[in-house]
């Protein structure tokens, strides 16, 4: 068992790797900003659980950090705190800058003194590992991957704020020698995913009968991977990730949005028919594309694959199947973030 301090553990991929971590023996202590994206919620499970420590805070507080550090003694600090939607970064880019630059610069800080404070065996031990994203390394023709030696060529302020991230973490090894990881991964997907992004926000309204919205010609491509799966990596560069390095993420399951969204239509057809008997495909409705929107991302992950043994579980059509019988399954966790209710209770509103 070990002592992990998550940050960003209320949101998407950062909650289930905390329910993952929990389920298999660690003891979490979560802090979250419980921004828009934190969802308390999705936690539910853990409630009156002694390995799961929430506390309500900023990455960049580095009086709340450096009091997390020295009373629970992590054995590593994974940094999942981000503003993640490339949409919103278009529309206000500073908040990106404030979380995922000068909130890591403030998380590095605090973490490489409580790491200095440490004796040499748990020094040694130590980790600081940085979830990142492939977004860092631009966009590509129709050929070859992302591999971790690819040139950072970020194109949205989301991205390249996650950028900065990457380097100033790099910097704190070379420069400091925190025992730093960063692991870049491809698009998630998967249960509890904020309705904002590409697959539940399909999901919901090939639900409603309503407008499916694509961008543009619907042929960007992104790899796909199920979010258990970039779970499991974490926790594999975790135990075995060679100090200072990165390792890609991926599922080699490169899809077209369109091809995405029709999956998704045939899923939902035959599962949950619409009662008018309309085929859904019918409601795709391509809109204005993104500003600046990346043509195609591949991640090639050899490296974990070849030198940590990690193997994705699933592949696109088990993992789309698998989430959207989560979405049908439960959809009151999905009607409570719509009507804005998972965030008024925390509030006390
Ligand atoms: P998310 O938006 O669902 O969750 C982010 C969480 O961070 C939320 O709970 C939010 O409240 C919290 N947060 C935001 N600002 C904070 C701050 N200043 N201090 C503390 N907490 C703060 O994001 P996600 O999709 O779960 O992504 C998690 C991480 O993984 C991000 O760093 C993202 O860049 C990276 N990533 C995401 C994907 C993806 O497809 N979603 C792919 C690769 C990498």
């Amino acid at each position: 068992m070990k002592t992990l301090l998550v940050t960003g553990g209320a949101g998407f991929i950062g909650a289930n790797f905390v329910l993952q971590s929990v389920a298999v023996g660690h003891r979490v202590i979560n802090l979250d900003k419980l921004t828009y994206a934190g969802n308390l919620d999705t936690l539910a499970s853990l409630e009156g659980n002694a390995r799961h420590i929430f506390a309500h805070g900023d990455i960049g507080n580095r009086a709340l950090i450096t009091q997390l550090l020295t009373q629970h003694r992590p054995d590593a600090v994974i940094n999942f705190a981000a503003e993640s939607h490339v949409d919103r970064s278009i529309d206000g880019p500073a908040a990106f800058i404030e979380t995922n630059v000068v909130g890591t610069l403030g998380l590095l800080e605090s973490t490489r003194d409580y790491w200095r404070s440490l004796d040499s065996a748990a020094a040694c031990s130590f980790r600081f590992l940085h979830v990142s994203t492939d977004e860092v390394y631009g966009s590509l023709g129709p050929e070859g991957s992302f591999k971790e030696t690819t040139p950072y060529a970020p194109n949205s302020p989301y991205s390249a704020s996650k950028a900065a991230s990457d380097h100033l973490v790099r910097a704190f090894h070379h420069t400091y020698g925190l025992p730093t990881l960063t692991t870049n991964c491809s698009n998630n997907y998967g249960p509890y995913q904020f309705p904002e992004k590409l697959i539940p926000l399909i999901i919901q309204k090939a639900l409603a009968g309503e407008a499916l919205p694509v961008y543009g010609d619907g042929l960007n491509i992104r790899d796909w991977l199920y979010v258990g799966d970039h779970c499991t990596a974490i926790q594999r560069v975790l135990e075995a990730g060679l100090v200072g390095e990165t390792y890609n993420v991926g599922g080699n399951a490169e899809r077209e949005n369109l091809t995405v969204v029709k999956a998704i239509c045939a899923l939902l057809d035959e599962r949950h028919p619409l009662a008018d008997g309309r085929r859904r495909e019918s409601l795709i409705t391509f809109v204005k594309d993104r500003p600046g929107h990346d043509r195609r991302y591949a991640i090639d992950s050899s490296k974990l694959q070849n030198e940590l043994g990690w193997r994705p579980s699933q592949t696109f059509e088990s993992g789309i199947a698998h989430t959207v019988d989560w979405y049908l399954e439960n959809k009151a966790w999905t009607s409570r973030v719509l009507d804005g209710s998972y965030r008024m209770e925390r509030l006390g509103v």
